[in-house]
């Protein structure tokens, strides 16, 4: 029997957990003749009664397992465990809050069964929650999409199916500072959408803060794109330019033509100019350093230089006997 494993973030649901596990559990009977479910809790340093709700589940439904962090780690590390733990063909992750649609599953599958490699959810505009979180995110898509080098679909959200060959591309992933939906972008593979409507949050509190929403933001920049270290580099360049455009008419018109324009550039002007001059040139030599930081960066991360997704020189047969 092949196995669908459902990952499932948990942070302080106690009271959606149940109702999640209900509809998960009505998708694996309908399944039951082609796939087993595996459900796999992370819970993610709750500080409610949630550990004992999934444990109690575990305990009545083998299907149930859980992995429990020590405290909070986020959303993208709480992932990441159930990824690297998930013993499926595929692997579908679910927020526990409810607001991603349940029934969707067969869905996922049947897209999936028919050569998707990656299903992602694309989260339609709900025009209701809050403002600031909306314009925030829109904003972020389109900085990111100018300056990263994968294409990010505004939407996009963690309520995805990936096949086995990414699972395991995901697993030789080294970085820490990750965002896993970034990464599994920039892994590729043939992809398939599903828009749906974000319902209403079960109960409790969203966990994401404007705050760490923020921060969230801005890993994602410097995980995926080096531009914001690229910046200082440009700005010197302008200021070197223009100032050195500026320092040359100087230069010509006051010292050497002996200012035939009548311009009578004072000495703090001339001053000005030369300190602009040479703030420039830090600005640039920053910026140099900023791509030997970017070549580091790049060694340390680690990525794999190319992702396969089959080798006939390398079969599967070959490598086993
Ligand atoms: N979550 C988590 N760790 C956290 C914050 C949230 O595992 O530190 C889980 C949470 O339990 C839920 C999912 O991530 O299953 C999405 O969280 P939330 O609803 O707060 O985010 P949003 O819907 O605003 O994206
Ligand atoms: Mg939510």
């Amino acid at each position: 029997m092949r196995i669908i494993s459902i990952i499932v973030p948990v942070y302080n649901e106690a009271e959606n957990i149940p109702l999640l596990y209900d509809k998960l559990a009505r998708i694996g009977e309908e399944m039951r003749e082609k796939y087993e479910l595996e459900i796999i809790f992370v819970n993610d340093g709750s500080t409610d009664a949630g550990q004992q709700v999934i444990s109690d589940l575990s305990d009545s439904d083998d299907r149930v397992k859980y992995i429990e962090l020590s405290r909070n780690f986020g959303k993208e590390v709480a992932l990441t465990a159930g990824i690297n733990n998930c013993r499926g063909v595929a692997c579908i992750m679910i927020d526990a809050d409810l607001q991603h649609p349940v029934e969707l599953i067969p869905e996922f599958i049947r897209k999936w069964e028919d050569g998707a490699e990656t299903v992602i959810g694309i989260r339609e505009d709900n025009h209701s929650g809050d403002k600031i979180k909306r314009a925030g995110s829109s904003l972020f898509y389109k900085i990111i999409n100018r300056i990263a080098s994968v294409n990010i679909i505004p939407g996009a959200t963690d309520f995805r199916l990936l096949d086995r060959i990414i699972i395991d591309e995901f697993n030789k992933f080294t970085e820490r500072n990750r965002i896993s939906r970034g990464l599994m972008d920039w892994l590729g593979f043939r992809r398939e959408y599903i828009y749906f409507k974000a319902g209403e949050r079960g109960a409790g509190e969203p966990g994401y803060s404007f705050f760490k929403l923020l921060r969230l933001a801005m890993n994602s920049f410097v995980s995926l794109s080096l531009f914001p270290l690229k910046i200082a580099g440009y700005l010197g360049l302008i200021i070197t330019t223009i100032s050195g455009i500026i320092g040359l008419f100087i230069l010509i018109e006051n010292f050497i033509l002996k200012d035939p324009m009548k311009l009578g550039f004072s000495g703090p002007a001339i001053l000005a100019v030369f300190i602009m001059f040479l703030v420039g040139v830090v600005l640039s030599c920053l910026g140099l350093m900023a791509l030997y930081i970017a070549a580091i960066h790049g060694e340390v991360v680690n990525r794999p230089l190319y992702v396969v997704r089959k080798n006939s020189l390398k079969r599967k047969d070959v490598e086993d006997s």
